[in-house]
Order: C-alpha cells, then sequence, then structure tokens
C-alpha cells in the first residue's frame, strides 16, 4: 500500500469515531488533546488506523465500568508520540513486553493478535510501540518518524 504523508490527527480522529458510540454505550469518554505541532508520518492510511484501532479496542474492553481514554500526541524531537491512556487494572510487570506477542491473551475468547500486529506495522514504519502502567491505568505509547507543521 501506498506511504503517503498523513495528518496524525486525521487518524485519529477517523479511528475515534468508529469506536465512539460503542465506548460511549459502556459510559466511556474518549478525551483527546493535540499538541501545537501537527505531526504527519509516512504510511498507509488504513495500516495506520489498524494500530489505533487494536489500541482503543482493548483500551475499551478494559474499561467494564467505563472512565476516561485520554489520547495525547506531542513531538519528542523528530519522533510523533501519540499515548493512549485508560482507566483499569494495570497488567502485570512481567507481562508488559508478552502483551505484544502473537496469541498472547487473557481474554476467553481474543486471539492475542491485535498488538502483535500493531508492533508489525509500527516497526515497518520504524517506530515502536511499548505498555506501561500509569495511575489508575495503563498507556500505550506509540512513536513514529514524524514531520511537522505549525499548527
Ligand atoms: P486480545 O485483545 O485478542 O487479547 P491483543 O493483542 O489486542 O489481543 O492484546 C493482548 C493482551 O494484552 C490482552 O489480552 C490483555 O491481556 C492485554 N492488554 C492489551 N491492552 C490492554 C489494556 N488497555 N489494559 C489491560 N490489558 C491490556
Ligand atoms: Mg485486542
Amino acid at each position: 500500500e501506498a506511504h503517503v504523508p498523513i495528518h496524525l490527527w486525521d487518524v485519529i480522529n477517523q479511528t475515534v469515531m468508529l469506536m465512539e458510540r460503542s465506548a460511549a454505550g459502556k459510559g466511556i469518554q474518549v478525551e483527546r488533546c493535540f499538541g501545537d505541532h501537527a505531526p504527519f508520518v509516512l504510511a498507509s492510511p488504513d495500516l495506520l488506523k489498524q494500530v489505533f484501532l487494536n489500541i482503543l479496542i482493548n483500551a475499551i474492553q478494559a474499561m467494564p465500568h467505563g472512565g476516561v481514554i485520554q489520547i495525547q500526541t506531542e513531538k519528542d524531537g523528530n519522533q510523533a508520540c501519540i499515548h493512549v491512556t485508560n482507566d483499569g487494572q494495570p497488567i502485570a510487570e512481567e507481562h508488559l513486553l508478552s502483551v505484544f506477542e502473537p496469541f498472547y491473551t487473557t481474554k476467553p475468547s481474543g486471539t492475542g493478535l491485535g498488538l502483535a500486529i500493531s508492533q508489525r506495522i509500527v516497526h515497518a514504519y520504524g517506530g515502536h510501540i511499548t505498555a506501561q502502567n500509569v495511575a489508575n491505568g495503563v498507556r500505550f505509547t506509540v512513536t513514529l518518524p514524524g514531520r511537522w507543521e505549525e499548527a
């Protein structure tokens, strides 16, 4: 698929739009906090959407009692960082890396493929993806080589 300059905010907005209804139905609010530098990445829009969709679906599944999912973008040197943080139970420290392994799942009917696929896509674009526990929740960070435009 073609690699074209993609405005990350567009990709994120389109992905959120796909999930907003089911999130709202579970009492989940999706907040976006975009910085003041508009990040572009060279990628296939569909593959990039797949990455954020997988992260967002997991976040929603991790919040049976509702809460907030926060999506932040920031510029870190020439890297674009996207943080997706959800309220919820932490991931066991020893599994923070395993979650990216194919077929690792803790869900009764999970495939364990969402994050493995996401990691492959991000790596193919020269980026990386990490999971960490934060206060009261979990954060996935995607880092991709970026290009910039003042917002
Ligand atoms: P699946 O969703 O089919 O289980 P994934 O590759 O998408 O496969 O995720 C693998 C595992 O990582 C999940 O089963 C879950 O244990 C863990 N995980 C992913 N996202 C989160 C999250 N936001 N909060 C807690 N655990 C998570
Ligand atoms: Mg999943």
